[in-house]
């Protein structure tokens, strides 16, 4: 039975926390499938507001099993955190689930990447400094230690001590730091393993009994489509993969499954760090919608850039990921706009492309062909059917979802659960 796949169409920071939470109702697992603690959900239900770094966006309901997939890395100590403190707000996270193949941040992932970032000065990618891009480049170099390892406690020695010969090299003689201990990484790390023990599973296996007893999997992404290691805006991109293709790889069952993938999408672009944004504002439009929409980091706190909505970027995303829905957030945000700026093709290098072009230097210099279209002055948030919208907003709406090709089925008007209007 089937699977649907959510992830972010663009820069990451599209509301996916609320879209996911708004869609679980109907799901049986909700399964983060990629990235580590960069990535911040924000939910508000029932008059609670949660933050949320690693732990899958079903928590809040208590009939989900809620999954951390193999192509997620894990910091133990940051999720035993963040389960200690959904537990002490009265949720029971017991039924969290934990693959045995995920990988593990180390202490020394850590340390590298402040170093390392450090080192790059201006060229620095501005990462999150949680040792994920480090151990996702261990994990590519078969040095990675794995969730399964914990429960052997020879073959972890073992394994640090082959890691940590080059590590603890890295850090005196090139970065002049101290070394990191295996000692007292192994004593942490199996106080942490007995912690997690009831967690942990063959997720795969789960995955695969409960699609095939009808149930209904949701596979989550962290991050966007423009962000993917490959597909996104190299280097300044995350280091996994967050487009649909990746959610099977990571989950560990086939296609067949999938039945929809849905494409969350602000009405307007934010996006973290370096890097191409040909629709960005950088004035006092953009300001506004910074402000309006609160586009500050829910993890580290940056403040996002801001632009106008770029049709490209949907286009490319839905071609990537075989969209067959989006879900619309934050229209409220655009409310008392004279007019608005939409993006409906680049010209670059001469000529003219309808969705991301094919190389970085053209992306650069890619020049918005843009259309106005009517604002419209009311607020939207207590608005609660998408008839009753401004006529003006309505056609906004529309105008995006011809655009994309793809068909809008939810727009958000408000943080809260219940400002969703179904289409
Ligand atoms: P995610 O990583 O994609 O889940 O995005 P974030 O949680 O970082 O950012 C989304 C923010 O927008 C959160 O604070 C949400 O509560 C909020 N949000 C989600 N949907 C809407 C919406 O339709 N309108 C408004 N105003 N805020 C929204």
């Amino acid at each position: 039975m089937p699977a649907t796949i959510v992830l972010g169409t663009q820069w990451g920071d599209e509301g996916k926390g609320k879209a996911v939470d708004y869609l679980a109702d109907r799901m049986d697992f909700v399964v983060r499938y990629q990235g580590g603690n960069n990535a911040g959900h924000t939910i508000i239900a029932e008059g609670r507001e949660l933050k949320l770094n690693l732990v899958p966006s079903g928590i809040l309901l208590p009939h989900i099993t809620n999954v951390i997939a193999d192509g997620v890395v894990v910091d133990p100590r940051v999720l035993l955190r963040e389960l200690d403190e959904l537990g002490a707000s009265g949720l029971d996270v017991s039924g969290l689930r934990l693959s045995l193949n995920a990988h593990l941040i180390m202490p020394y992932h850590l340390e590298l990447e402040k170093v390392t970032q450090r080192y790059l000065g201006k060229n620095a990618l501005g990462t999150t400094k949680r040792g994920i891009g480090p151990a996702y480049a261990d994990r590519a170099a078969r040095v990675g230690i794995r969730v399964q390892d914990l429960y052997d406690e020879k073959i972890l020695r073992e394994k640090l001590d082959v890691v940590l010969w080059e590590k603890n090299r890295v850090l005196t003689k090139v970065y002049n730091q101290l070394p990191v201990q295996a000692e007292q990484i192994v004593e942490d790390y199996l106080g942490y393993a007995e912690r997690l023990r009831s967690h942990v599973a063959d997720t795969g296996r789960l995955l695969h009994d409960a699609l095939n007893a009808g149930k209904n999997v949701m596979l989550e992404g962290a991050q966007g489509v423009m962000l993917d290691l490959d597909h996104g805006t190299y280097p300044f991109v995350t280091s996994s993969t967050p487009v649909a293709g990746y959610a099977l790889a990571s989950a560990g069952f086939g296609p067949q499954h999938v039945e929809r993938v849905i494409g969350i999408t602000k009405a307007y672009v934010t996006r973290v760090g370096s890097g191409p944004f040909p629709t960005e504002a950088l004035d006092a439009d953009g300001d506004r919608m910074g402000d309006r929409g609160h586009e500050f980091g829910t993890t580290t706190g940056r403040k996002r850039r801001c632009g106008w909505f770029d049709a490209n970027v949907l286009r490319y995303a839905a071609r990537l990921n075989g969209l067959t829905e989006l879900i619309l957030t934050k229209l409220d945000v655009l409310s008392g706009f004279e007019t608005l700026k939409i993006c409906v093709g680049y010209r670059a290098g001469g000529d003219t492309y309808d969705d991301v072009p094919p190389n970085q230097t053209l992306f650069h210099e890619a020049e918005p062909v843009w259309e106005e279209v009517p604002g419209w002055g009311d607020e939207l948030g207590d608005v609660r059917s998408f008839e009753d919208l401004p006529k003006e907003a309505q056609a906004y709406v529309r105008f995006l979802e011809e655009l994309g090709g793809v068909r809008i089925s939810v727009v958000g008007v408000g943080p809260a659960r219940e400002q969703s209007l179904p289409l």
